[in-house]
């Protein structure tokens, strides 16, 4: 075997690859991140890897690894010419909004979200005409389209302190487009959803589905187990859990804490890296995966990198100067 080859197997194995997620084995995946990273430097690229894309992605070729916030805070200082995308759509769509001179790619052509899908521009116009002055706080799962319409962007990482920040200037708040995360928003600073928060529809598909029944069945079977849920899940799930939060604080929550189990509510890939990272502690299986983010594997994000004309990222300069501006506020209003 080539001495290259085998030096790699070895980097992925010291950061723990061999043991999970590494489809087709490890040579295979060792050829595929030999290769990628050999071409980020040759295409003076850069990849973003979101916390649900699996750890042969996250580990074997990542530059700047985090939630929607720190990879859109990141993006911002980036040297590269090319961003690779893996996460979604929308993220992506953001990284071009603040990189509009650099080439962003998404390494799969079915890396959309169920959240950002459920509303367009067209629907945040009505709602702004039904509730004129209110402003729209709109979380990032969205589209550029969506973003131009509103005042302030906001991540699960930041969403209350915003949300405080706006209220302190308004009594009513628009905030789209995910039900759930309104409504315990709005239980957290006691705001009545329909009076003065305005909710849309919208549903994470991978987070709706968590069964809060099944959070007493672990607890009896695990005492002293720590139970952390995204913000993107139902109330009642919520009601259950010892910590609400995006997955950077939950990330944040386990390392601090020292709880004898964690139950973690949300998509696989964030468990699968929490193991990777605190391997000492113990993680309790309960996630679903996101056919989104799943879409993406080394081979696609080598494909991406191979083809000079692989589909790239764009945004109409129009809407994506008002888009910007609603991020920044968020970037003003977090800091
Ligand atoms: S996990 Fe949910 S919110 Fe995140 S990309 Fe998938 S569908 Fe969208």
């Amino acid at each position: 075997m080539d001495q290259e080859l085998k030096a790699e197997m070895k980097r992925l194995t010291a950061l723990g690859l061999h043991q999970r997620c590494v489809e087709g084995g490890l040579e295979k995946a060792a050829a595929l991140t030999l290769e990628i990273n050999r071409l980020k430097k040759e295409k003076k690229a850069v990849i973003c890897a979101h916390v649900y894309q699996t750890p042969d992605i996250i580990l074997g070729v990542g530059d700047l690894v985090g939630d929607s916030y720190k990879l859109a805070d990141d993006c911002r200082r980036t040297a590269a010419d090319v961003i690779v995308f893996c996460g979604v759509h929308f993220m992506a769509e953001t990284a071009k909004i603040l990189n509009p001179g650099k080439k962003v790619l998404v390494p799969s052509s079915n890396a959309g979200c169920s959240l950002s899908e459920s509303i367009t521009g067209e629907d945040v116009r009505k709602l702004k005409a039904e509730h004129p002055g209110a402003p729209v706080v709109t979380y990032i799962n969205t589209s550029a389209e969506v973003k131009a319409e509103s005042d302030c962007i906001v991540t699960s990482a930041n969403a209350e302190k915003i949300l405080r920040r706006v209220y302190e200037k308004s009594d009513k708040v628009i905030f789209v487009p995910d039900r759930f995360m309104g409504a315990n928003l709005a239980k957290a600073l006691g705001k009545t959803p329909g009076k003065d928060i305005i909710l849309w529809k919208g549903t994470c598909i991978v987070h709706e589905q968590f069964n809060p029944e099944l959070i007493k069945v672990y607890r009896k079977n695990h005492p002293g187990l720590a139970v952390l849920a995204h913000a993107e899940c139902p109330s009642d799930l919520i009601a259950a859990v010892d910590f609400m939060g995006g997955t950077g604080d939950m990330m944040r929550y386990v390392e601090n804490t020292d709880a004898s189990g964690y139950l973690l509510v949300t998509e696989c890939g964030f468990g699968e890296l929490a193991k990777l990272r605190f391997p000492k502690k113990n993680f309790i299986a309960m996630c679903r995966l996101c056919p989104y983010m799943k879409s993406i594997t080394l081979e696609s994000v080598l494909a991406a990198l191979r083809d000079p004309s692989y589909p790239e990222v764009t945004v109409p300069a129009d809407i994506a100067a008002k888009a910007k501006v609603a991020i920044d506020r968020m970037f003003e209003l977090a800091a």
